[in-house]
C-alpha cells in the first residue's frame, strides 16, 4: 500500500530478488482501497506506507483491526520519516516492523519480510500443531473414555497416544514444553533443549527451569507460569529474556495454551516459544541509529531546524535555542518571520518564494533574528526544501550559524573606515584652507560627527610676541553671544597654557569654574551653562599656536578613541594654521619686495633719463665751441700762414686734426645717445642695398688700400630699421677695412645665412689683425679700444653703437677671431616672414 507508484515498483523489484519466496503482489494506492481488497484476497503480509493520501498508517491499522478484530496478517510500516513517537504507537498496535524509506535496501526489505513470513509460518504451524495435538488429545480422551468404558484395551491405547503426542511435541521446529500445574515438566522438545542448552535432566520442573533461565527474576516468572494453569484459551505472553546454559541471553516470545488434565487431575499447559533475539537486535540497532541521528541533530554545533512552509518552527535543536534565547516550546509557538529583524524579512521571504516556486533549490543569506531579550543576532542561514513524494513542499531544512561576533567586528571596521574617510576629508579641507579662520571653521563644524557629546567648540590662537590671543571661531551652545573673531589678552589663557605645558598628553580636562581669569574676561562663557571642557593643544614644531576647546556635559562619555581622533584633528589644524601664517608672512614679504623693486626701477629710470639727457646735451653743447676752434684754426692756417714759422704751422694743423677727431667723437656719441632714445619702427630691409650704401660711404677710405671685397648676393632681407642697420654695417665694414696690417690688402667677405626661429645672420669677415680671445667681449663697450690712435685711429664707440643698435632691433651679435688671421663679426636679426 503506497501512494507512490515508483515506490511500489521499487519494493516489488527488491522482493523479486528473494531466493526463498516467489512473491505475488496486490497493490493499493489508498487506505480505503486497501481495506476493500482484504476480504477478497488474503495476503500473507502487508507493506503499509505511513503517509497515505486519505489516511495515515496508524489509523489504517486501527480500522483494519476494528473490521477484522485483530491483525489478520503481519504489517510492516514504511515511512519517510523516523519518529520515535510514531514508531512506538505502531509497535503498540502490533506492527511487525518499522522501516525508514531512505534506509530501505533490497536486503533490508527482504530480511524484514522474510523474517515476518517465517514467523507467521511458524505461528501457523504451531497453531496447527496445537490444534492437531488438541484434536489428538480429544481423540485420545474419547478413546480413553471408550476404552474405560470398554475395559481392558484402554491402557494400551492411552500409552500409544501419549507416545504420539510426545513424538509430535518432540519434533516441533519451535521450543515446546508441556508442564503440569505442580511444576513437573512432562515434555521438553529437542528445539527447546538445543536452543537453551539445557538437557531434559537439567530442567525436570518449571522451578528448575525458571531458576536456571531467569536467575533472580525466577520468582516473578514462576508465579506467571503458575497462573497459566487457569487458562482456558491460548495466550500470547510476550517476550522474556532467558539465560542459556552457556551463559548467553536470548529473547523468547512465549505463548501458552491449556492442554486439559492428566488422569491424576493435574492441569496441563503447553508452552511454545519463538527465539526473537536476532529480530530484537536488528530493531535495537535501528533505534540506536535513530537516536544517533537525533543526538547529532540535538548536539550539532550549529542551529538546525525544520520549518513549515508557512514559517512555523517544527523542530529546533538546542543550539538554535541558545542563539535566539527561546526554549524549544516557545519556538514552536512562533514563526521565523516574527523573529526576523524587520529589515531582513523581505529578502528572506523573497528567497522562500523562489525556493517554493522551484526557481532555486537552496539559498544562503546573512540576516538578523531578534532574540528573546530583543537584541539582534547576526546569523548565516542556509535553507533547502524537503518535498513529499508527490512533490509537495513539506518543510524547510534550516542550518543557522551564529556569526554575531564576526559581523559586529566587520561592522565596527566599516564604521572605523568611514570615520577614517571623514577624517581624511576634514584633513584635506583643513590643509586646503588658506586662512586660520577658515581652518578653524572646518574643524569646528565637523567635530560633532566624531564627538556627538560636544556641546560647544572653539579655537583660540596665541601670539606670544604681542601677548595677545584670538578666538578664531565658536560653534554650539550660546554661540551667538560670542563675536566671530575676538581678540583677548594672552593672560586670561595663561592658566590653561601652563597646564597644557605641564601635561604629558596633548590635552587637559578643565573646568570654567576653576579658571577665574577666563570666566571674568569672557563672562558670556557662563551663559552656555557648561562648565567642563577638554582643551587640546594646537602645536606645530613644538610651539603652542593655540587651543581647541570642546565643551561637554559629562567628560566620562568621551571615549579614548574619540580623544585620539580629536588629537589627530588638532595636529592637522595646528599644521594648517602654521602654514597659513607662513603663507601670510611670505605674501607680506613678496609685497614688500615688489614695492622695493618698483621704487628702485623708478630711481634707475630717472637716473638713466638724466644721464641720456646729460650725454646728449654735453655732446650737443660741445659742438659750438668745437666749431669755433675748427674755424679759427683753419683761419689761422689760411689767413696767417706767412706769419707762422714751420713749427707754428705744424701746431695749427695739429689743432685742426684734433678738432676733427673731437668732432667725430661727438658725432659718434650723439649717434649712440640717439640710438637709445629714438623710437624704432621696424620693417623689411634689403641688406644688399644697405651693404652697397656702406661701400659708397666708405669709398674715400678705400681708395688708398684697394680692398678685395666679396659679397655673396643676394643677401637675405631682415626685419629692422634702415638707419640703424646702416650704422651697424658701416661701423663693422669700416673696422674690417681699418684693422688690417698696413702691408697687406684688406680682404673682406660678406654673406648671410638663415638661422633657426626665422633669424638671419649677417657675417662680415676680414683677414686683418684679429682680436685676442680675452678682449673679444669688452670691445663692444663704449670707449673700449685695443690700439693707440696713431696706429689705428678711432673713437671706441663704433662697436658700442653696433651692439646697442642690434639690441634695439631685437637681435644678437658676436665675434670669432684669431690674432693675425682675421675676425668674423656676426649680427643676427629677425628675418622677414614668408
Ligand atoms: P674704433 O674702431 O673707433 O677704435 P670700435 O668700437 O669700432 O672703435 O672698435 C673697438 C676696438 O675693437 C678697436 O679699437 C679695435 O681694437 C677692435 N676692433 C674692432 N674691429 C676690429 C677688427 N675688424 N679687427 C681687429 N680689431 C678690431
Amino acid at each position: 500500500m503506497d501512494d507512490s507508484e515508483v515506490d511500489r515498483v521499487i519494493y516489488q523489484r527488491y522482493l523479486k530478488k528473494s531466493r526463498e519466496y516467489d512473491y505475488h503482489f496486490i497493490e493499493a494506492e489508498t487506505g480505503k482501497a486497501a481495506l476493500e481488497i482484504y476480504p477478497n484476497v488474503l495476503p500473507d503480509l502487508v507493506l503499509l506506507d505511513y503517509f497515505l493520501p486519505d489516511i495515515n498508517g496508524l489509523e489504517w491499522i486501527e480500522r483494519w483491526q476494528q473490521k477484522y478484530n485483530k491483525n489478520p496478517c503481519p504489517v510492516i510500516i514504511l515511512t519517510g520519516q523516523g519518529n520515535d513517537n510514531i514508531a512506538e504507537q505502531f509497535i503498540k498496535l502490533g506492527a511487525a516492523d518499522y522501516l525508514i524509506k531512505d534506509q530501505i535496501t533490497s536486503d533490508r526489505l527482504n530480511f524484514s519480510v522474510y523474517k515476518e513470513l517465517i514467523r507467521q509460518e511458524e505461528k501457523q504451524k504451531f497453531t496447527q500443531t496445537i490444534q492437531c495435538q488438541n484434536e489428538q488429545l480429544l481423540e485420545v480422551n474419547r478413546l480413553l473414555k471408550d476404552q474405560m468404558n470398554c475395559g481392558e484395551n484402554a491402557d494400551c491405547l492411552l500409552r500409544n497416544n501419549e507416545e504420539k503426542l510426545h513424538c509430535a511435541v518432540f519434533n516441533a521446529p519451535i521450543p515446546v514444553l508441556v508442564h503440569a500445574e505442580d511444576g513437573e515438566i512432562l515434555h521438553v522438545n529437542q528445539t527447546w533443549t538445543e536452543l537453551s542448552g539445557y538437557t531434559i535432566e537439567d530442567i525436570p520442573t518449571t522451578a528448575e527451569w525458571t531458576q536456571k533461565a531467569y536467575g533472580n527474576k525466577q520468582g516473578t516468572v514462576k508465579s506467571w507460569i503458575d497462573r497459566l494453569y487457569e487458562l482456558n484459551q491460548r495466550v500470547d505472553e510476550g517476550e522474556f529474556k532467558i539465560r542459556t546454559a552457556d551463559g548467553q541471553v536470548r529473547i523468547w516470545n512465549f505463548s501458552s495454551a491449556p492442554l486439559g488434565k492428566l488422569l491424576d487431575g493435574r492441569r496441563l499447559v503447553i508452552s511454545c516459544a519463538k527465539d526473537v533475539t536476532e529480530i530484537k537486535q536488528a530493531k535495537m540497532a535501528l533505534q540506536e541509529s535513530e537516536i544517533h541521528f537525533r543526538k547529532t541533530f540535538e548536539q550539532a554545533a550549529v542551529g538546525m531546524a525544520h520549518v513549515a512552509p508557512n514559517g512555523k518552527w517544527l523542530l529546533v535543536n538546542q543550539k538554535l535555542c541558545q542563539i535566539v534565547g527561546y526554549s524549544q516550546e516557545e519556538l514552536r509557538e512562533k514563526t521565523f518571520q516574527e523573529m526576523t529583524h524587520p529589515d531582513d524579512v523581505e529578502p528572506d521571504l523573497e528567497y522562500v518564494r523562489q525556493i517554493l516556486a522551484g526557481e532555486i533549490t537552496s539559498y544562503s543569506m546573512e540576516k538578523r533574528y531578534i532574540r528573546k531579550d530583543k537584541s539582534p543576532v547576526w546569523v548565516t542561514l542556509t535553507v533547502s526544501l524537503f518535498k513529499s513524494k508527490t512533490g509537495e513542499p513539506e518543510y524547510f531544512i534550516c542550518v543557522i550559524e551564529d556569526i554575531n561576533e564576526r559581523k559586529n567586528i566587520e561592522l565596527s571596521q566599516q564604521q572605523a573606515l568611514k570615520r577614517l574617510a571623514n577624517l581624511h576629508q576634514i584633513d584635506k579641507a583643513i590643509i586646503e584652507a588658506q586662512k586660520p579662520q577658515a581652518i578653524a571653521k572646518i574643524a569646528i563644524n565637523n567635530i560633532q560627527y566624531f564627538l556627538p557629546a560636544c556641546q560647544r567648540a572653539s579655537i583660540v590662537t596665541f601670539n606670544s610676541e604681542h601677548r595677545a590671543a584670538t578666538i578664531l571661531g565658536t560653534q554650539g551652545r550660546a554661540e551667538q553671544k560670542t563675536p566671530k573673531k575676538l581678540e583677548t589678552t594672552l593672560d586670561i589663557w595663561q592658566d590653561l597654557i601652563n597646564r597644557l605645558q605641564e601635561s604629558e598628553q596633548n590635552y587637559v580636562v578643565a573646568y570654567l569654574s576653576q579658571l577665574p581669569k577666563l570666566s571674568a574676561a569672557i563672562p558670556s562663557l557662563a551663559t552656555s551653562g557648561l562648565d567642563c571642557f577638554i582643551c587640546f593643544s594646537l602645536k606645530a614644531q613644538n610651539k603652542l599656536l593655540g587651543i581647541f576647546k570642546l565643551w561637554v556635559e559629562d567628560v566620562e562619555v568621551v571615549t579614548p578613541e574619540q580623544l585620539a581622533i580629536i588629537e589627530e584633528i588638532s595636529v592637522q589644524v595646528a599644521i594648517a594654521i602654521q602654514q597659513a601664517n607662513l603663507i601670510q608672512a611670505d605674501q607680506n614679504y613678496a609685497l614688500n619686495l615688489e614695492k622695493k623693486v618698483q621704487e628702485r626701477t623708478a630711481q634707475i629710470e630717472e637716473i638713466n633719463k638724466e644721464l641720456k639727457a646729460f650725454s646728449y646735451s654735453i655732446s650737443h653743447d660741445l659742438k659750438a665751441p668745437l666749431r669755433a676752434i675748427q674755424g679759427f684754426a683753419v683761419a689761422l692756417q689760411e689767413d696767417y700762414a706767412e706769419n707762422l714759422d714751420d713749427l707754428g704751422q705744424e701746431y695749427a694743423s695739429r689743432l685742426v686734426a684734433s678738432a676733427e677727431q673731437m668732432e667725430k667723437l661727438i658725432q659718434d656719441l650723439l649717434a649712440y645717445s640717439r640710438l637709445s632714445r629714438t623710437e624704432i619702427h621696424k620693417k623689411p630691409v634689403n641688406l644688399t642695398s644697405v651693404v652697397n650704401k656702406a661701400l659708397e660711404d666708405l669709398e674715400i677710405a678705400m681708395t688708398d688700400v684697394q680692398p678685395e671685397i666679396t659679397i655673396e648676393k643676394p643677401l637675405l632681407n631682415v626685419l629692422g630699421n634702415r638707419t640703424i642697420l646702416q650704422q651697424i654695417v658701416n661701423n663693422l665694414l669700416s673696422n674690417a677695412l681699418k684693422f688690417t696690417s698696413a702691408k697687406v690688402k684688406p680682404q673682406i667677405h660678406i654673406w648671410t645665412e638663415e638661422y633657426p626661429e626665422n633669424f638671419v645672420r649677417l657675417w662680415i669677415e676680414d683677414k686683418g689683425i684679429g682680436i685676442e680671445a680675452q678682449h673679444q667681449e669688452r670691445i663692444f663697450e663704449v670707449f673700449e679700444r685695443l690700439h693707440g690712435n696713431e696706429a689705428y685711429p678711432g673713437t671706441g664707440i663704433g662697436l658700442a653703437i653696433v651692439k646697442k643698435g642690434v639690441e634695439r632691433l631685437g637681435g644678437r651679435l658676436g665675434v670669432k677671431s684669431e690674432v693675425n688671421r682675421g675676425s668674423r663679426f656676426w649680427v643676427e636679426l629677425p628675418g622677414v616672414e614668408g
